[in-house]
Order: C-alpha cells, then structure tokens, then sequence
C-alpha cells in the first residue's frame, strides 16, 4: 500500500490517483469529471456532484412555498 501524499489540502495521491475533496460533505473522491463537474474548462467544481444533486433537491423544497411552486400546478396530477 502507496500512503497517500499530500499534494494541497483539498487533494490526495492514493494508489488510484489523484484524489479531491468536496468542501460541503468533506469526503475525498477521483478528481474527475465523474465525480466533480467542470467550473471551467480544466478546472473541477469545490463540490462533488452528489452533493449538487442535494443542495438542488434542498433548494427546490426551500422554494416550493414561493414562487416556483406556481409553475408546477398544470404539471402536478391529482
Ligand atoms: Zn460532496
């Protein structure tokens, strides 16, 4: 087992390569695309993808007492 090397804070070397850490769930993922959405082109986002999902959901829910909650009636079926 290769220890992991401290390259900056928010990233790691493990024996899979290099690794990133997500500044809202502060779990280390692949500094890939996979895992963490393009700010720029060559340059990964602070958050993973899952926590995007999440705050999306949670921002959705927040919303849903304003105005937002106005565009889904003709969608919503009873
Ligand atoms: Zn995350």
């Amino acid at each position: 087992m290769t220890p992991a090397v401290a390259l900056r804070p928010n990233l790691r070397l493990t024996e899979l390569g290099i690794e990133r850490r997500c500044g809202r769930c502060r779990q280390f993922w692949p500094a890939d695309q996979e895992f963490f959405s393009l700010k720029k082109p060559g340059q990964l986002h602070s958050w993973c993808r899952a926590c995007f999902a999440e705050y999306a959901i949670e921002r959705r829910a927040r919303n849903r007492t304003g105005k937002a909650a106005g565009l889904h009636v003709g969608l919503t079926r009873a």
